[in-house]
C-alpha cells in the first residue's frame, strides 16, 4: 500500500515537476495569444510589470523597428539556457528577416540565469560585452534580491535607452528608478557615437577617396583646357563641373570648385572671338538678333532648351560663326527625321497589365516639335513572377503593432549569459 502511495505521489510530483519545465516548442508564444512581446506563463511578472514592458516595447519596435522578446520561465529542466535561447530565438523568428534587428530576454528562474539572445545585427547595436554590463549591473543586483519584475524592467529600459539611443523620452514618468538613467546618460551616448562612426566608418573612407579623385579630375580638366587655344573648346573641357551635382555630393569643397568654373567658363564663353577668315574681332550677336542666322531646327533647339546658340560677326558680317552649348541633361533627343535635338517621349504608358499567366503591353509615343514627325511604338511587359518573400510564409508586414508573428530573424547565438 505504501508503496502504491509512494508510487501515485512520485507520479504527480514528476507531472508536476515536468508541466513546469517548458521546451521551445511548449513556451506560449506572446504574439499567438495577441498578448504583446512578454511570454510569462509561470506569472513570475505582475500584470502592471507585464504593461509597462509591452509599451516601452512597442515604443521601440514603432521607432527603431527592432523586435524585443522577454520569456519569464519557472525551469527549463536541465536544458542549457543559452542553447535554449538560441533555439527559441530561430523557432520564433524574433526581429525582421532581412534586418536582423531581434532581441530575446530569457529567464530562468531555478537555474538562476538570465541570458541575452542577439539577432546577427543586433550584435552590431549591443555587443556581447554590452549585455553582460547591463546584466550586471542593472538586472543581477535585483534578483538576488529576489525582484524579478524590477531587475527586467532596469534591465529592459537600459536595452530600449541604447536601441534608441534617448530612452527617457518614452519612458513614462510615473515609473520609479528614472532617476538613475541621467548618471548614465553622457557615458551611453558617447557609446553610440563611437558604435555609428565604426559602422560607417569604410563609408567615411570611401566618400573622401571618391572627393580626392574627382578633385584630381577637375585639376586634369583645368589644365587641359587652359591649354587649348580656342575658348569655345576651353569651355567644352570643363563643362563637366559646370554640373551642381559636385557641390550637392560635396558641399565641401566643391562649392569654391563651382562657382570658380561658373565664373571662368562664362568668361570664355564670352570673349571676343577672331574670325578665321579675316582675323577682326567678333562681336556676339543676342537671342534675338542671332534668329537670322540660326536655321529652323536651331531656333526650336533653342525654344525647347535643348541646345543653346551663340552666333559671332566680324564688322561686316561677312564671317558668321555659330557655336552650340549642349544641356546637359535635356528630355529632348536628336530627331530621327530633322536630326534636331527636339525629339520627345510624350507618354509611356501601359496598355494592358502582365499577370502571373500572360505578358502586358505598352506604349511609347514620340514627337519632334521641330519638323512634326511622331512615332508610337508598342512593347512587351515580361509577366509578373512571384517573390520568394512572398511565397516563404514569414512576411514583412508583421512589424506593425499587434501582428500575429515575429518578424522572422535568426540568431547566430550572439548575446551573454549571467547567474545570481
Ligand atoms: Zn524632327
Amino acid at each position: 500500500m505504501r508503496k502504491i502511495i509512494t508510487l501515485i505521489v512520485g507520479i504527480l510530483f514528476l507531472n508536476l515537476y515536468s508541466f513546469s519545465q517548458w521546451t521551445v516548442q511548449t513556451v506560449p508564444d506572446p504574439k499567438q495569444s495577441g498578448k504583446g512581446f512578454v511570454s510569462n506563463p509561470d506569472n513570475i511578472l505582475t500584470s502592471s510589470e507585464l504593461a509597462f514592458l509591452d509599451s516601452i516595447i512597442q515604443e521601440v519596435q514603432d521607432s527603431s523597428k527592432a523586435e524585443i522578446a522577454i520569456v519569464m520561465l519557472q525551469s527549463i529542466g536541465a536544458e542549457v539556457p543559452k542553447t535554449f535561447a538560441t533555439e527559441l530565438f530561430n523557432h520564433w523568428g524574433i526581429g525582421n528577416a532581412e534586418t536582423d534587428n531581434g532581441l530575446l530576454i530569457l529567464f530562468v528562474k531555478d537555474q538562476r540565469r538570465i541570458e541575452f539572445e542577439t539577432g546577427y545585427r543586433t550584435e552590431q547595436i549591443l555587443s556581447d560585452a554590452k549585455c553582460y554590463d547591463i546584466q550586471q549591473e542593472y538586472m543581477i543586483p535585483r534578483f538576488k534580491e529576489a525582484d524579478y519584475g524590477q531587475g527586467i524592467i532596469d534591465g529592459t529600459k537600459e536595452v530600449v535607452r541604447i536601441f534608441m539611443g534617448r530612452a527617457e523620452e518614452i519612458i513614462p514618468s510615473d515609473t520609479e528608478s528614472t532617476d538613475t538613467s541621467n548618471d548614465y546618460n553622457y557615458k551611453d551616448e558617447s557609446d553610440c557615437d563611437y558604435s555609428f562612426y565604426e559602422r560607417n566608418r569604410g563609408i567615411l573612407i570611401l566618400y573622401f577617396i571618391i572627393i580626392a579623385a574627382v578633385l584630381v579630375l577637375f585639376f586634369i580638366l583645368l589644365l587641359i583646357s587652359i591649354l587649348e587655344k580656342d575658348y569655345f573648346n576651353r569651355y567644352q573641357r570643363l563643362r563637366l563641373f559646370r554640373l551642381y551635382i559636385w557641390f550637392i555630393l560635396f558641399p565641401v569643397p566643391f562649392i569654391v570648385v563651382y562657382i570658380i568654373v561658373r565664373i571662368i567658363t562664362e568668361r570664355w564663353r564670352n570673349t571676343p572671338r577672331i574670325s578665321e577668315k579675316t582675323g577682326l574681332i567678333m562681336h556676339k550677336l543676342t537671342e534675338n538678333e542671332e534668329d537670322k542666322y540660326l536655321k529652323k531646327g536651331q531656333i526650336s533647339e533653342e525654344k525647347v532648351r535643348s541646345i543653346d546658340y551663340d552666333v559671332w560677326v566680324s564688322g561686316e558680317e561677312d564671317d558668321i560663326l555659330i557655336q552650340a552649348y549642349k544641356r546637359w541633361f535635356s528630355k529632348y533627343n536628336a530627331c530621327p527625321k530633322c536630326k534636331f535635338k527636339t525629339y520627345y517621349k510624350v507618354y509611356d504608358k501601359v496598355i494592358r497589365q502582365p499577370t502571373y499567366s500572360s505578358t502586358g503591353t505598352g506604349e511609347k509615343s514620340y514627337k519632334c516639335t521641330n519638323c512634326g514627325h511622331a512615332k508610337v511604338y508598342t512593347y512587351t511587359i515580361a509577366k509578373k513572377t512571384k517573390t520568394s518573400s512572398s511565397s516563404s510564409g514569414s512576411s514583412s508586414s508583421s512589424w506593425s503593432g499587434g501582428s500575429s508573428s515575429w518578424g522572422g530573424g535568426s540568431s547566430g547565438g550572439g548575446g551573454a549569459g549571467s547567474s545570481w
